[in-house]
This record gives C-alpha cells, sequence and structure tokens, in this order.
C-alpha cells in the first residue's frame, strides 16, 4: 500500500491537468497577471454557484476575514465573539485590528459554536459574531442570525472549510455557507475543498454598499487610480489562481459528494465500536466533510497516531491547544471552567484522510488499521 497522505492534490490534478495547464498558460501569454478577465469571470461564476450578489476575490481567507471587519467599520474595544475550537486566523485578524476577541465554547456533536456560550457571551460591546462552519457543516445559523438582530450585531461566517455546504431554514429556503451573515469569507488554499495551486481566498456579500466598500479596500482603498477614499489593503487574488479555480469550481459538487461518500464508509466501519464517535451532521445543514474528525474515548491518541504513522497512514490533530489557552491570545477575562467541551475536545479528536480520489481498498486499509488498534 502506498503512503496515504491527508489530501491527494497530485492524483485531483492529474484529472485536470490538460484543461489546468491550458488556462495557466494562456494567463501567462496574455500576460493579465493581477485582475485580469479569468479573475472577474471567476467572480461571476462563483456569484452564481452560491447564489449571491457579490462575490470579492482576494489574497487568502485570512485577508477575507480581516478586509470583512474593516469594511463593517469595526473599532478599538468593539468586541467580536467566535469560537475558542478553530484555526487561528479567525482570531488572529480580530487582535490584529486591535478588536477585543471573545472566544466561547463550541458544541460537543458539531463543533460548532454553542448558542447558549454565546448569548452569555453579549455584553453592550459586542459588535459581530463570526460562526466558524467547521470541518464542511453550517453553524446553527437560524439562531445565529436571530440573536444577532435582537442585539443589532454583524455576523461574519468564516466558510473557508464549508464552501458548498447547504443551509435549509425552517420555512424550508436553503442557502449555500457564506451567503447568509453580512459578509461570509472563505479560503482557496490548496488542501481546502475548493483549493487553488497557491493562496487565494473571496469575501461574499449580498449588500450593494458593503461590496463597493470591499472591493476598494483590497485594492489600497482605490476606487480611481491614485485616489485612496478609504484605508485599504493589497490583497488580491491573482489570475493564475482564478484560471485554476474556474477549473475546478464545476467539479465542486463532485468534490464534495466524493468527501461525503469516503466519510459514510468511515462511519459504517467504525459503527461497531464505542471507542470512536463517528461525526454528527445536524438537520439544518449538509456536510462537505473538509475533515472527517473523530472523538476517541478511552483510546491513546498518540499510541494511535504513531501505529496508523507506522502503516503509512497519515493523521491529524485538528486542533491540539484551544485557542483561550494560546500565548497570543491568553486573557484573564477567560475562566477554564467555560470552555470544558473546546478542552475536552482538543485532547480527543483525531481526523484522518479525506480527499477526492480515494480508491475503496485504501478505506479498507484505513478502516482496519484503526479498529485493529482500538480493539487491542
Ligand atoms: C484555512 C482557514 C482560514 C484561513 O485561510 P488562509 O487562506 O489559509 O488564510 C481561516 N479560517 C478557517 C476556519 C480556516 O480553515
Amino acid at each position: 500500500m502506498k503512503p496515504i497522505q491527508m489530501v491527494d492534490l497530485k492524483g485531483q490534478y492529474q484529472n485536470i491537468k490538460e484543461q489546468v495547464d491550458k488556462s495557466i498558460l494562456n494567463v501567462i501569454e496574455n500576460t493579465a497577471f493581477i485582475n485580469g478577465p479569468e479573475v472577474k469571470s471567476f467572480q461571476k461564476e462563483l456569484e452564481e454557484y452560491l447564489g449571491v450578489k457579490h462575490v470579492i476575490p482576494c489574497a487568502n481567507g485570512t485577508d477575507a476575514l480581516q478586509i470583512a471587519m474593516m469594511a463593517l467599520g469595526l473599532e478599538l474595544g468593539d468586541e467580536v465573539i467566535t469560537a475558542d475550537f478553530t484555526f487561528a486566523a479567525t482570531v488572529e485578524v480580530i487582535a490584529l485590528l486591535k478588536l477585543t476577541p471573545v472566544l466561547i465554547d463550541v458544541e460537543k456533536d458539531t463543533f460548532n459554536i454553542d448558542i447558549e456560550a454565546l448569548k452569555k457571551a453579549i455584553t453592550p460591546n459586542t459588535k459581530a459574531i463570526i460562526p466558524v462552519h467547521l470541518f464542511g457543516q453550517c453553524s446553527n445559523m437560524e439562531a445565529i442570525l436571530a440573536i444577532a438582530k435582537e442585539y443589532n450585531l454583524y455576523v461574519i461566517e468564516d466558510a473557508a472549510q464549508a464552501i458548498g455546504a447547504d443551509y435549509t431554514f425552517v420555512d424550508g429556503s436553503t442557502k449555500k455557507a457564506g451567503t447568509m451573515g453580512d459578509i461570509g469569507t472563505t479560503s482557496f488554499f490548496p488542501s481546502k475543498n475548493l483549493g487553488c495551486y497557491g493562496d487565494g481566498g473571496a469575501i461574499f456579500t449580498n449588500d450593494d454598499d458593503l461590496a463597493v466598500l470591499l472591493r476598494g479596500i483590497i485594492n489600497h482603498g482605490m476606487y480611481k487610480r491614485y485616489y485612496h477614499d478609504v484605508v485599504g489593503v493589497n490583497s488580491r487574488l491573482d489570475s493564475i489562481q482564478a484560471a485554476v479555480l474556474r477549473i475546478k469550481l464545476p467539479h465542486l459538487d463532485t468534490y464534495c459528494n466524493a468527501r461525503l461518500k469516503v466519510a459514510e464508509y468511515y462511519n459504517t466501519a467504525f459503527v461497531s465500536t464505542d471507542k470512536l464517535t463517528t461525526p454528527i451532521t445536524s438537520s439544518f445543514t449538509t456536510h462537505v466533510f473538509h475533515q472527517y474528525t473523530l472523538v476517541l474515548n478511552g483510546v491513546d491518541r498518540g499510541a494511535l497516531q504513531q501505529y496508523l504513522s507506522d502503516k503509512n497512514i497519515a493523521s491529524a490533530i485538528y486542533y491540539p491547544v484551544p485557542l483561550h489557552n494560546q500565548k497570543a491570545y491568553i486573557d484573564d477575562r477567560y475562566n477554564e471552567d467555560d470552555f470544558t467541551i473546546t478542552n475536552e475536545l482538543c485532547k480527543t479528536v483525531i481526523s484522518l484522510p479525506i480527499h477526492t480520489e480515494f480508491e475503496e481498498n485504501q478505506l479498507k486499509y484505513i478502516t482496519e488499521a484503526v479498529l485493529s488498534f482500538v480493539n487491542s
């Protein structure tokens, strides 16, 4: 069995190589490297796919979050609530903008922000909530949007891990992850579900005024050449990445489906043991399985990782340390008792390889290895 990595970007590339190579060469021939026609076309195609009025492509998913908060005019002292159990980018940009991050605990089953914890964290200084649609399923947006309305808060959805997921509201209407709040953001980092071949990201909004502001901010606050109306940044998606994304976007649903099939294979295999808690999907969302994450019950995680590694099977810990315990984000305000779920998850989760190119014999090999370890 050849080594099994967390993702198989090479295998995926081989299936679209001809088109990708042609598109990249085309950009080089045309020399429209920045803000070229490929970026415009990708923007339009993604707007259509997501059913959102405006997509603003940018340089990466971290910038997308930062620019979203810049556009909303958040100021020193404003509190922004987000999940304790997520990738650091979310909290990093809050701190970078000198806003006050307020980390809250997540739900045990879905790993997404806990609605009771969210209500508890709101103060007169709270200005925004950033739900992170972790591992590929949406947070409870109906509840979050209702709370935001009640307290007059902005909602920025971090959809870096959930692009393509569908949310169903109580009235039966559906929306794509990232298109429900005031602003949504995503990342096209190569290993993300819609990954390019370098860095890339995008911002989504249905608000026309915000869209204008966002488009200015990503390009030095410039609306007319060399006239700078607002403080901006340099955060553009380059044309080569847009060209790659244009080839991959039509495959996104197929890719998500392939991931779902892998998750179902794992779920079926692991139903036989109570040592492993398999991922649970909320009824209001589809799951695009950016990660397949198990919770271990009384299993030595380090030893399991070593056992898998000896069999050439990669595994990963997303995430090993709660953000409120990370050196950069430690704060006296936090009380350990408010983070019981995240504290526990950081000790017990393990993510298995998941991607779009699996063969059944590989999945069999992985599940047999995991089961032979936990049952021994
Ligand atoms: C990947 C990721 C980001 C950051 O995206 P980059 O493109 O790497 O900057 C932000 N939030 C979450 C939840 C992510 O998974």
